[in-house]
């Protein structure tokens, strides 16, 4: 067994960002970082846009160069899944056999793109997209695609389909709401969306799931649930993740909803030593009063680096704002706050312009902002407001009014 200070678990954003954290902190404790995949930790937001549609090469997605890690002293473990976690001995043992001592261990395992169990599910031409590998496959297979089906309509969906749109195919999106993210946006802003993607020539089937898809060779037709049927070169799922937290539950840490790693405000799990972040924990969030888990960017990119230094001893809370954002089409936009529920929004600016923020209200408390365009000096008072949580009835009224500086609303 080769004994190791700190071993990661994960080389997607949140395991990356952890071993620069600990080597912040602690120049010279020993770090192996495990990752199943054969990369170096990298990021997934260009796997939807940029590089999927051959703009951005692995520059943009790797977190780091190659060297980084060898100067750094971070043992990077590719191809070889961690496939036992045993607090008791404070080792891990990975597929290949080999057996890790840890002093801390930090899981940040993420999740995998979920398949949809229909007939024709697995007919080649039919994809998910969680990695590079995902990505390649993908724009190696619309080079010869002309016709493509994107099944739903929340982030990966609609990314997915504006790059394959961009890259001259035609696409139909089919999803069971009633708009493109339905959950997250208001309806004005769905069909701000829908006719951007109607315009560059996205068929949108909202309302509809598919009920198989046929082919002999590789998939040929999709058929819908309401007996529609057309065909295809290409089929796209982008219906959700599922997480890989098997390690941590057979390791006995204590579990939330959807197999969730319950964390405290420091990371650290319920069993000493085993710290979570990223995708996979849920985390009690003091803006919210509540625990949070979020499948973003901003979260993995700063719970990684949190949970690193925490575990190389500078301890602090961790106390973020959550924040994402998209791109569509030429359209970007921002969001901070926790839009899992809400029931009223308040718009300022306009969309017409191109320059606007919906404030999100629940209950009469703020939770969230989505903001497009808008002027640079909102951004800090935009999240300064998510986090003083005004009633709907104290600003609803001076938001709309674009004369009012935010800061006097704080
Ligand atoms: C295509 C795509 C586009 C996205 N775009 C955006 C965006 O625009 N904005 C935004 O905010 N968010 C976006 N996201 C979400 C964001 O990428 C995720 O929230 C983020 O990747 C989570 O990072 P993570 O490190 O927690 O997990 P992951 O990135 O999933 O990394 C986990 C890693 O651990 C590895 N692993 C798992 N189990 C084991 C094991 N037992 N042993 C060894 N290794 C293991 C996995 O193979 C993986 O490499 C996007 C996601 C995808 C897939």
């Amino acid at each position: 067994m080769k004994a190791y200070k700190y071993v990661i678990i994960g080389g997607g954003l949140a395991g990356g960002r952890a071993s620069d954290g600990i080597r912040q902190v602690d120049t010279e404790g020993n770090v192996a970082l495990v990752t199943k995949e054969h990369h170096p930790p990298y990021q997934r937001p260009p796997l939807s846009k940029g590089y999927l549609m051959g703009k951005q090469g692995l520059g943009k997605v790797y977190l780091k160069e190659d060297a980084h890690y060898a100067q750094n002293d971070i043992q990077v473990i590719a191809g070889v899944r961690a496939t036992e976690l045993d607090p008791a001995a404070r080792s891990v043992t990975l597929a290949d056999g080999r057996v890790l001592g840890y002093e801390k261990v930090l899981l940040a395992t993420g999740g995998h793109a979920w398949r949809l169990p229909l007939s024709g599910n697995d007919l080649p031409g039919v994809f998910t997209l969680r990695t590079i590998e995902d990505a390649d496959a993908i724009r190696e297979a619309a080079g010869s695609a002309q016709r493509a089906l994107v099944l739903g309509g929340s982030f990966i969906g609609s990314e997915v389909a504006s790059s394959l749109a961009q890259l001259g195919l035609g696409v139909t999106v089919v999803f069971p709401g009633s708009r493109l993210l339905e959950r997250v946006v208001p309806e004005e802003l769905s069909a701000f969306l829908h006719a951007k993607y109607e315009a560059s020539g996205v068929r949108i089937v909202s309302g509809t799931k598919p009920e198989r898809l046929d082919g002999e060779a590789r998939v040929e037709r999709a058929v819908l649930d309401d007996g529609e049927s057309f065909s295809v070169d290409l089929v796209v799922m982008g219906v959700g993740v599922r997480l890989n937290t098997a390690l941590a539950r057979d390791a006995g840490l204590q579990m939330g909803d959807g197999g969730a790693v319950m964390v405290d405000e420091w990371l650290r799990t319920s069993v000493p030593n085993v710290y979570a972040a990223g995708d996979i924990a849920a985390w009690p969030d003091p803006t919210f009063g509540k625990r949070l888990r979020v499948e973003h960017w901003d979260v993995a990119r700063r719970q990684g680096m949190r949970a690193g230094r925490n575990m190389a001893g500078d301890e602090k809370p961790y106390t973020a704002l959550p924040y994402f954002f998209s791109d569509l089409f030429d359209f970007s936009f921002e969001v901070w706050g926790d839009l899992t529920a809400w029931d009223q929004t308040v718009l300022r600016g306009s969309l017409d312009e191109g320059a606007f923020a919906f404030y999100y209200f629940q209950q009469g408390s703020l939770v969230g902002v989505l903001a497009a365009g808008r002027p640079d000096e909102e951004r800090k008072p935009m999240q300064a407001l998510v986090r003083a949580r005004p009633t709907y009835e104290d600003v609803a009224a001076r938001l709309r009014d674009e004369h009012v500086d935010l800061n006097a609303l704080i």
